[in-house]
Order: C-alpha cells, then structure tokens, then sequence
C-alpha cells in the first residue's frame, strides 16, 4: 500500500495556472472557470492577474488598476487557492505598462519548482485570437492552457488557430492529469485542454452595461464585489 501511495504522489506534479484578465470587474463567470480549473485539474493555486494597460482592449478605457486589483482580491478571498497576483502591476505598481503574458508566464516559470506544471486559463473567446498575441507560438510552447467553454464560442475551433507544426506528442511523461482528459489537444511540448465543465453567460461589458442603465448585477458578480462597486461608485 505504502508503495502504491508513494507512485501516485509521483505521477502527479505540482501544479498552479495563471488566469489572466482585464477583470472590470471580475464576475461570476469567473469565479465559476476558476473554480472548474482548480477541481479538474488538482491544482495547489490559481494566480488570478489583473492586467495593466492590455494590448488588446486598447480601444477601451479600463478602470484604474487599483480597482480592479481591489475586486480581484476581495474575489480571491473565496478559496485559499485562489492568489491575487501583482504580476502585471508594473514597477511603479500603478498598473500602466503592457505586459505579454509570455513575458508573464516565463517569470512564474522562473520563480516556480523545478518540475511544476504551469497551466494558463483563458475563456474560449480569447483563445480564438491567440495569433493576435505577441509571440503566440512561443507562448503555446511555455505551458499547458485550459481553454473555458464560453457560450457563443465552439471549442471545436480551437484546434484551427493552432499551427499545424505546433502539433505534437504532448507533455512528456503526461501524468494522471493527461489521462483523465481525453479530449486534450496535444502540442509539441504543452497540450490545450478545453474545459466543460463551466458555461456562464455573464461578461464584464453586460454587467457595466446594466449598471450604466441602473440595472441589478446581482448573482452576476460576487456579493462583496457588489458591495465594492457600489461604495465606490464604479461604472455609472
Ligand atoms: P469584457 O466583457 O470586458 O471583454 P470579460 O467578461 O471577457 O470582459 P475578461 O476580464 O476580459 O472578462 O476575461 C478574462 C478571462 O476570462 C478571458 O480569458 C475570458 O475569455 C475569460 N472569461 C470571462 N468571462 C467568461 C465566461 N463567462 N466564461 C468563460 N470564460 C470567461
């Protein structure tokens, strides 16, 4: 028995993801990826990181990075797995520089164990336009991604934005974590895995939306995100 446990607790690396995002505000849908990603894939932390001035919503004014830093962490409360991350709250920590998460990714590898398995979480609409990120293929090769269902986008899709020579073998050595999702996409050195389990309608842009019209966010946001909204007069 004694060795059977032993080989089970080999064949399962540590394991942490980082969730990036604008997060103005971080909502349910969120919260409900988050959560999936920790039971599905045994991982000991999820990074939830804020970014700072994004490269792809530039078209957009975001909320102060203090703000939604704030959210993130008071969301974050919910589990103990679940870290607030100033990764992308730049040096002056005023939010303002552009990060990439490749740049991102490769300093968590950096500061991590050894033989950690690192894995990116991002919604099915993000990775539709991963060849819109800066150094996308270098991307895919850094760390294993959990791609969420999100309604209005099919995760048959994500194997069309891969390039085709990125295809390959998968994670060496793939753990019990590899066995237990047949519908992986491996990769030269990463695999994609779509996750299922999750399908939330709700998106920032709604919720700034209703609270622009005075509608009730309630049940699309945690309660003491609501509660932060409202004390600081956000989005009106
Ligand atoms: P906005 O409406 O302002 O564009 P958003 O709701 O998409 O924002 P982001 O902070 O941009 O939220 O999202 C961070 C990450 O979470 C992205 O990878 C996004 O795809 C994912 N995500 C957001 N909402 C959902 C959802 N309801 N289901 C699955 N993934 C989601």
């Amino acid at each position: 028995v004694k060795q059977a446990s032993a080989k089970s607790r080999r064949t399962i690396a540590p394991a942490i993801a980082l969730f990036g995002g604008s997060f103005d505000p971080i909502h349910c849908g969120h919260m409900a990826v988050a959560n999936a990603a920790l039971r599905a894939f045994k991982l000991q932390r999820v990074f939830l990181i804020p970014c700072g001035a994004p490269p792809h919503k530039h078209n957009r004014h975001l909320t102060p990075y203090p703000h939604r830093f704030a959210m993130v962490s008071i969301a974050c409360t919910e589990r103990a797995e679940f870290v607030p991350s100033l990764a992308e709250a730049g040096d002056d920590m005023s939010g303002r520089e552009i990060f990439y998460s490749v740049d991102t990714v490769a300093r968590f590898r950096q500061e991590s164990h050894s033989d950690a398995r690192i894995y990116f979480i991002m919604g099915a609409d993000q990775f539709l336009e991963i060849e819109t990120w800066k150094n996308y293929r270098k991307l895919l090769d850094s760390c294993d991604f959990i791609v969420a269902n999100r309604p209005g986008f099919r995760l048959e899709m994500l194997r069309q934005v891969i390039p085709p020579k990125l295809f390959g073998p998968g994670p060496l050595g793939g753990d019990r974590r590899d066995r237990m999702h047949p519908g992986a996409i491996p990769l030269r050195r990463t695999a994609v895995y779509p996750l299922v389990t999750v399908s939330s309608h709700v998106s920032a842009t709604e919720i700034r939306r209703r609270i622009r019209l005075k509608r009730k966010i309630s049940g699309l946001v945690p309660p003491p995100i609501e509660e932060y909204i409202q004390k600081q007069a956000l989005y009106r």
